[in-house]
């Protein structure tokens, strides 16, 4: 078999959900079918996501593999900073910098991309194949197939476990009338705002010195009712900017599990969150999601049989999240403390590969230092123990 000579092992390729790993996989598609080197019929089941209509930024790192999501980005930033009551660290980095892509924009373009080379099947993927179940019962012939189906990648959501750390936020872009905001600098995390009710910070993307992005943001176990995080962003917004009037243009919220989670149903080949995707200790699942549908798509135009999806995480930052989230369990409130810590420890560059899954030894070296030893220690085996508890 040769690169010119594509080898088709599945004659049909069906991607379950249309949301981001699914119309970002047909995107990745697209090319290799038009060109013939998968020659298999491909189609994509279930109801568009709402995010292509009510639009929500999907924040990254530039990196090699994101150069369509850069070019389409609605602004980028070199700065970023994080604050926390007792300090602020303010970073840089040219080569990765941080990108607000607007979900409607990617997921439009994603069809369009897509256009004529895959079937949109607005329904439930279809129960008289075998499929759709969802009872992980095996009655496919293996290998993520279930019959008349062919390849099945399967990026429906994913069940979370009960005890899960959540990341959930709801967010206003506003216009004010004063210049207000440093648009060359986004808030990463900004803890100066109430903690009593668990993790909190502000995430504040400015567009412009008067149209900003705030989101008031949790990392816990319980969401709130939608005026906390309202209320949360007007006291920040009086408190921060000292402003009271302002225009709200459009609201985002969202709720993302911290977790390891396992895939909705262990005989298909599960994609995007319910593939592992999202990196349980951030939340931040975009990247990842791009870099697993690429690897798919390439892997298919070679003519490779896919049997495993590839996790898009490497083993030491699995366990170092597992770790770092039994610490943000057992000790909220050091979160603010151990994030200003992490920023102090690395150039903006380095805190980029390592958000991006591109860590070098130096960078954990750094970041494992930096930390409160006795409490990380503390929680090793307890990290490992509970996710022992959740697999039986
Ligand atoms: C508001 C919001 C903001 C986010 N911001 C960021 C960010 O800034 N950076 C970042 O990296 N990540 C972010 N994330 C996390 C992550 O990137 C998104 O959750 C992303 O959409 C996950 O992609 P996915 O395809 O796995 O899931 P989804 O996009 O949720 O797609 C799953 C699809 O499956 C469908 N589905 C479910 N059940 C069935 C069924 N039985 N049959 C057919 N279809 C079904 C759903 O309707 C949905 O369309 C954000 C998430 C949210 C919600």
């Amino acid at each position: 078999m040769t690169e010119n000579q594509p080898k088709p092992e599945n004659e049909v390729i069906s991607i379950w959900g249309a949301g981001c790993a699914g119309l970002s996989l047909a995107r990745a598609l697209a090319p290799h079918l038009a060109s013939g080197r998968i020659s298999a019929k491909a189609a994509i089941y279930g109801a568009l996501t709402p995010a292509i209509e009510h639009s929500h930024i999907w924040g990254f790192w530039q990196t090699a593999w994101l150069a369509e999501a850069v070019q389409l980005s609605r602004k980028s930033w070199q700065y970023w900073q994080i604050i926390t009551p007792f300090g602020r660290v303010t970073q840089k980095s040219e080569r990765f910098a941080y990108h607000g892509l607007e979900s409607a924009v990617w997921l439009k373009d994603c069809l369009k991309q897509a256009e004529g080379q895959l079937a949109f099947k607005q329904g439930a993927p279809e129960p008289g194949a075998g499929a759709g179940d969802g009872d992980g019962d095996g009655d496919g012939d293996g290998d993520g197939q279930r019959l008349g189906l062919g390849l099945v990648l399967d990026s429906r959501t994913p069940d979370v476990p009960e005890n899960s750390l959540l990341q959930h936020f709801k967010g206003w872009e506003i216009k004010t009338d004063k210049a207000v905001f440093d648009a060359n600098i986004l808030t990463l995390m900004d803890f100066r705002c109430d903690q009593s009710r668990g993790i909190h910070f502000i995430y504040l993307l400015p567009f412009s010195e008067n149209t900003a992005l705030v989101e008031s943001t949790f990392f816990s176990e319980q969401t709130e009712d939608s005026t906390f995080y309202e209320q949360a962003i007007q006291t920040y917004l009086k408190d921060i900017y000292q402003i009271e009037d302002f225009q709200i243009l459009r609201e985002e919220a969202g709720c993302i599990p911290m977790n390891f989670l396992s895939p909705r149903d262990p005989s298909l080949l599960a994609i995007g969150a319910n593939g592992g995707c999202v990196r349980a200790s951030s939340g931040y699942a975009f990247a990842f999601i791009q870099k697993q549908v690429q690897q798919i798509a390439r892997h298919l135009a070679e003519g490779q049989k896919i049997t495993q999806v590839p996790v898009p995480h490497r083993a030491v930052d699995r366990w170092l999240d597992r770790v770092f989230l039994a610490v943000l369990k057992a000790h909220p409130e050091a979160a603010p403390d151990i994030f200003l810590r992490m920023a102090k420890a690395l150039s903006g560059d380095e805190l980029a590969k390592f958000m991006s899954g591109l860590a070098d030894l130096s960078i954990y070296a750094k970041l494992i230092l930096a930390m409160p030893k006795q409490i990380f220690i503390a929680q090793i085996i307890p990290a490992f123990k509970r996710s022992k508890i959740k697999r039986d």
